[in-house]
């Protein structure tokens, strides 16, 4: 693990998404590129996907993967990151 890595990023248009089964998906971006952290419920986060199209990454490079290796090695850290951003503890505070 980097020490340090996950601190540097710089989170933007952060946004929760809800679905009816009690699963939601966290959107943001770095330097433009679109990412989904996907929830299984409140602090179950199990995947980070690339959601730019086509699928650039400046962390794994031009692929065709929807996961995101590279940030899934800190999917716990950049849950806890996403979670103090306002938009989205309000609704976490509110989420069963
Ligand atoms: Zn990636």
């Amino acid at each position: 693990m980097i020490p340090g890595f996950v601190d540097e990023l710089e989170f933007e248009n952060v946004r929760l998404e809800e679905d009816d089964e009690g699963f939601f998906c966290i959107h943001f971006k770095i330097n433009g590129m679109e990412y989904e952290l996907f929830c299984e419920g409140k602090d179950l986060p199990y995947e980070i996907c690339h959601s730019s199209i086509p699928h650039e990454c400046e962390f794994c490079g031009p692929n065709d993967d929807d996961t995101c290796e590279c940030l899934n090695v800190f999917l716990d850290e950049i849950y806890v990151k996403l979670k103090e951003h306002p938009n989205i503890r309000m609704k976490l505070l509110f989420m069963k």
